[in-house]
């Protein structure tokens, strides 16, 4: 589903310049559930905003379920952006004035669907999430687990090959932070790729493979024994 090779990414500020990916190389087949892992400034998030097409790197080759992503003009790169993502953040980035049926809908719109479409399938997101009941609410009337789950939804509406999610969990108390990463895991037991963005481990041991960012390489690349801690057997 994803190949990239040889990735690197500076930053540029007046005369100074910071290498942040030095050269990264991993793969992620379709149904994989991946967490990037690593240090506050490691460079996740810049990674991650190149796998979701947000910026791209300077050097090295980008494969999105067999395409190339690289010189796209904005509008090409866009509707890739919407065909194979989708986005979840740390601070849920909901529109405050809408409700949450409205905010799943959202994504469905800039897809040209038909607005009875677009709230049956809204409706069906949001039940999937567990969230039918508080359709008609608006985001400042959802707890923050709730505003992450209506998130998901609207990443979820669009029926994306991909799901990107940057610390999902970082603006969450411990209790919800496990219920949101048990509805991803839940997401990807349906079959759907996904690749969150954590510096929490006991986040990262949610998914099913770790890649430790350091310095600007993948220092390790390791499965997660599946096997719980406090398992009987
Ligand atoms: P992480 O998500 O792992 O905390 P980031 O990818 O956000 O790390 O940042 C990696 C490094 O790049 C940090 O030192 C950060 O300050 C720097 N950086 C990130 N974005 C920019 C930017 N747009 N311009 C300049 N420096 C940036
Ligand atoms: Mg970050």
């Amino acid at each position: 589903m994803i190949q990239i090779e040889d990735l690197h990414k500076s930053y540029h500020m007046g005369n100074n310049s910071l290498h942040v990916l030095k050269g990264i190389n991993f793969n992620v087949k379709e149904g994989e559930l991946v967490s990037i892992m690593g240090s506050s400034g490691s460079g996740k998030s810049t990674l991650l905003n190149i796998l979701g097409m947000l910026d791209e790197a300077d050097q090295g080759s980008y494969t999105l379920d067999g395409v190339a992503i690289k010189n796209l003009n904005e509008k090409i790169a866009a509707g890739y952006r919407n065909k194979f993502l989708g986005f979840v953040f740390q601070s849920f980035n909901l529109i405050n004035y809408k409700s949450a049926l409205d905010n799943v809908a959202m994504p469905l719109y800039y897809q040209g669907s038909k607005r009875k479409e677009r709230s049956q399938k809204a409706m069906h997101y949001l039940e999937k999430v567990g969230l039918a009941e508080w359709s008609h609410h608006l985001p400042n009337e959802l707890s923050g687990g709730q505003k992450q789950r209506v998130a998901i939804a609207r990443a979820m509406a669009s029926e994306p090959k991909v799901l990107l999610a940057d610390e999902p969990t970082g603006a969450l108390d411990t209790t919800t932070s496990y219920e949101v990463m048990e509805l991803i895991q839940q997401i990807n037991d349906e079959g759907k790729t996904i690749l969150i963005v954590t510096h929490e481990d006991d986040i990262a041991h949610m998914t099913k493979r770790i890649v430790n960012l350091k310095d600007g390489v993948i220092i390790d690349d390791k499965l997660v024994n599946q096997v719980k801690a406090n398992a009987n057997v």
